[in-house]
C-alpha cells in the first residue's frame, strides 16, 4: 500500500467518522430504520447508508442511464451524468466547489458510482479534468479528483492523472503552437508520456464536474486518444444544467 494510499483511508475513515449520515445535499440524517449499512447494489459491497436523504432524492432530477454519442456535446461516446444542475443540487455542488467542504467530493463521487458503476467495468483506467496549479494552490483541493479518487476505491480501477491543466497566464503564451484542431483551446495538455505505455489501445473513463457546453471534455477527450493513443474516452459528469442531456 503506498503513502496516498494510506493518506486516503485515514481521511476516508474520519470522513466516515464525522459526516456518517449527513445528506450531502441538505444537510440532514441519512439514517434508515434499524441499520446504518447497506449493501451496494453495484458490487454487493457493504456502505454507509444513502448519500441522500429520502426528500432530496425526491427533489433531484437524477439520470439513471448513459447518453450515447449523444451528438455535438460529446461524439467520443458514451456520455454518463448524475443529475441536473439546478436547485438544492446545484447549491451542495457549489458549496463543495466554493466553500472548501471537501469532504463533499467523495459523496459526489459515490452518487456517481452508484448510478452508474455497473457500466464502468468495461474501463482499464479512469481520469479526470484537473484544475491548474494556481487554482490548485488557491482553493487547496482539486474537484474532480477528490470524486474520482472515491470512484476509483469503489471500483477498483486505478486512476491516473493523464492531463495537466495550464493557468491563464500560461495559455497566452503557449498559444500559437497548441491549435492543433478545433477542440484545442491550449488550457489543457498531457502530463507527460509516462502513461502512455499504460493507455494505449485500452478504454479510458474521463470524469468532470459540471458539463456545460462539452467543449473542456471534448479537449481531453481528444489529447487522451491522440497523444496517448487511448482506443477510446468515456465521460462522466456530476451534473449538467443541458435540457439535451438525460434523453438518448
Ligand atoms: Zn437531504
Amino acid at each position: 500500500m503506498n503513502k496516498r494510499k494510506v493518506f486516503y483511508g485515514i481521511t476516508t475513515f474520519f470522513d466516515e467518522l464525522l459526516f456518517p449520515e449527513i445528506c450531502v445535499i441538505c444537510g440532514g440524517s441519512t439514517a434508515t430504520e434499524g441499520t446504518s449499512k447497506r449493501t451496494s447494489a453495484v458490487d454487493g459491497n457493504s456502505v454507509r447508508g444513502p448519500v441522500i436523504c429520502p426528500k432530496c432524492a425526491k427533489d433531484v432530477v437524477r439520470y439513471t442511464m448513459p447518453n450515447e454519442h449523444p451528438g455535438d456535446i460529446y461524439p467520443f461516446g458514451k456520455l454518463y451524468c448524475y443529475g441536473r444542475y439546478s436547485g438544492a443540487l446545484k447549491e451542495a455542488f457549489t458549496r463543495y466547489k466554493f466553500k472548501g467542504e471537501v469532504w463533499m467530493g467523495k459523496r459526489f463521487g459515490k452518487l456517481l458510482y452508484e448510478s452508474f458503476g455497473a457500466w464502468f467495468r468495461e474501463y482499464s483506467y479512469i481520469s479526470y479534468v484537473p484544475v491548474s496549479r494556481d487554482r490548485f494552490r488557491k482553493r487547496g483541493f482539486d474537484q474532480c479528483h477528490e470524486m474520482t479518487a472515491e470512484i476509483s476505491k469503489l471500483s477498483g480501477i486505478e486512476t491516473l492523472r493523464l492531463l495537466e491543466a495550464d493557468s491563464g497566464r500560461q495559455k497566452q503564451s503557449r498559444l500559437g503552437f497548441v491549435q492543433r484542431s478545433s477542440n484545442a483551446s491550449g488550457k489543457f495538455r498531457v502530463n507527460g508520456d509516462g502513461n502512455r505505455e499504460k493507455v494505449a489501445g485500452r478504454k479510458i473513463l474521463l470524469i468532470d464536474d459540471i458539463l456545460t457546453t462539452g467543449a473542456t471534455l471534448r479537449e481531453c477527450a481528444e489529447l487522451i486518444v491522440d497523444e496517448l493513443g487511448a482506443l477510446s474516452v468515456d465521460a462522466a459528469v456530476f451534473a449538467s444544467g443541458r435540457s439535451d442531456i438525460g434523453r438518448n
